[in-house]
């Protein structure tokens, strides 16, 4: 049975979060002598004095409408990085606790653990990159407290089967966050819609990829009420800074904008997906739910290099375990391919 309770470091589960009087305040006009700022507007030419909002309701509630839950079901991060490295500061025991990876995966959850001293344990994909539920739920102890699967996953760009993943969920106690960062370019359904049969899962998402807005530095977590207030409770108090929430407003209007560039980007990965095997060079292209290309090829430290003197920047993972010899190459627009593959030819 999942009990969240029980799951949390204990004292995060009494803790009392600092809170402001914004999060009181609901009126519109005020005059507003609680905060400390600068009464007489900004330095800058633009106008930034007052703290933004603390809890994002407006973004939120245009979230909710986009993807059909309840504002209450969201969290918004700076980054998915950030919430990912939250979870771990609320659920896990530095030295006592631990996690399961299945790579070859993204870095960032490795990183996280050591972070916060907390032992990961790996489940590795097969070497066609599958998900294996027994293998992973064979890992599982007293301690572990979260199961990170990504899908699409990176690097590998592929689904992860959704039995299996199914399979983890149904059998784990703990949390799985289902990292969903490439969940527009994939046609696999999100788990977004399951979170009332899963209250065990946190999913992932975005406005890095698909929306186009990495600068900003806005991730989305979706779970129930009760995952999202612990991670309220722990969140700094200002977390998403004002522009970032004015920007991601205007972002959401427009998300036929968004549909539009995911069509595009899938069209191109297609058209590359096709090319690239009849190069000398490549070896293998991967199958790929996502907006970017695992790419096997013959000598990757070398074409790698000569890539770079040409200034096309790709990622070398020819070192991680998996994916020997291959480089990840992300979708450009048909110009930057066009480069892409004049150099690879060469
Ligand atoms: N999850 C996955 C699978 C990713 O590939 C990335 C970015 N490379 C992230 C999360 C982090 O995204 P964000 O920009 O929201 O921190």
């Amino acid at each position: 049975m999942f009990e969240l309770n029980k799951l949390l470091r204990p004292h995060i589960a009494d803790l009392k979060p600092y809170s402001s009087a914004k999060d009181e305040y609901t009126g519109g006009y005020g005059i507003f002598l609680d905060a400390n700022e600068n009464a007489l507007g900004s330095a800058s030419s633009t106008t930034h004095n007052r703290y933004p909002d603390p809890y994002q309701k407006e973004v939120k509630t245009k979230i909710a409408a986009l993807k059909g839950v309840d504002v209450s079901n969201i969290f918004l991060g700076n980054g998915s990085d950030d919430i990912i490295d939250l979870l771990f500061r609320v659920l896990c025991r530095p030295e006592k606790d631990n996690i399961i990876i299945m790579p070859p995966t993204f870095g960032m959850y490795q990183v996280a653990a050591d972070v916060n001293t907390i032992e990961y344990r790996v489940a590795p994909l097969t070497d066609k990159f599958e998900l294996q539920a027994d293998k992973v739920l064979e890992q599982v102890d007293e301690n572990t407290k979260m199961i990170f699967v990504c899908t699409p996953n990176n690097p590998t760009g592929n689904d992860l089967s959704t039995q299996e993943i199914n399979k983890i969920i149904e059998n784990f106690e703990g949390i799985v966050v289902v990292d969903e960062a490439y969940a527009d370019f994939t046609t696999q359904e999100s788990y977004i819609n399951h979170l009332e049969q899963y209250p065990n899962v946190v999913v992932l998402q975005t406005f890095s990829k698909a929306w186009g807005m990495a600068e900003l530095r806005l991730g989305m977590a979706f779970a129930s009420s009760d995952i999202i207030h612990v991670l309220n409770k722990v969140k700094m108090p200002y977390n998403i800074n004002g522009i970032t929430q004015k920007i991601a407003l205007d972002a959401l209007e427009n998300a036929n904008k968004k549909e539009d560039m995911v069509a595009a980007l899938i069209e191109e990965r297609k058209r590359l997906e096709a090319i690239l095997p009849t190069l000398d060079v490549v070896q293998h292209v991967y199958p790929s739910d996502a907006n970017f290309l695992l790419v096997k090829v013959e000598d990757a430290n070398d074409i790698y290099q000569k890539l770079m003197d040409k200034k096309v920047i790709v990622r070398n993972i020819s070192k991680a375990p998996g994916c020997e010899g291959c480089l990840r190459i992300s979708v450009g627009t048909a110009e930057e391919n066009a480069v892409l593959l004049d150099v690879l030819r060469d």
